[in-house]
């Protein structure tokens, strides 16, 4: 449907799923790979997150983990990263990654 039309993302977000599909990554790699804004990424990925639930795949978050305290980010729905730890506080966060995997 979407993805003879480059101009509305629809490419860049098959070429998203085709590499998290072979390995998992993380938003700044996707950026650097793709020539995309992490924002745009993040969008890009909620998209995704929605759509592939149509082809029986979903994506999965790595969760993101406070680096202070240990604290893991288990329930996010959404792939935007964390600002900060609800436990201890702190921003040093380890970055979410995310992957293609089945619905099953
Ligand atoms: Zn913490």
């Amino acid at each position: 449907m979407d993805q003879l039309n480059p101009s509305d993302g629809g490419t860049i977000r098959r070429r998203i799923i085709e590499l998290l599909a072979v390995e998992p990554m993380g938003a700044r790699e996707l950026s650097q790979s793709l020539h995309q804004t992490e924002k745009e990424i993040y969008d890009h990925l909620e998209h995704i997150g929605r759509s592939l639930k149509a082809e029986g795949r979903r994506l999965i978050i790595d969760p993101p983990v406070c680096l202070h305290c240990g604290f893991v980010f288990e329930d996010r729905r959404r792939p935007h990263p964390p600002g900060h730890c609800p436990r201890c506080r702190k921003t040093r966060i380890r970055r979410p990654r995310y992957a293609i995997g089945s619905s099953r």
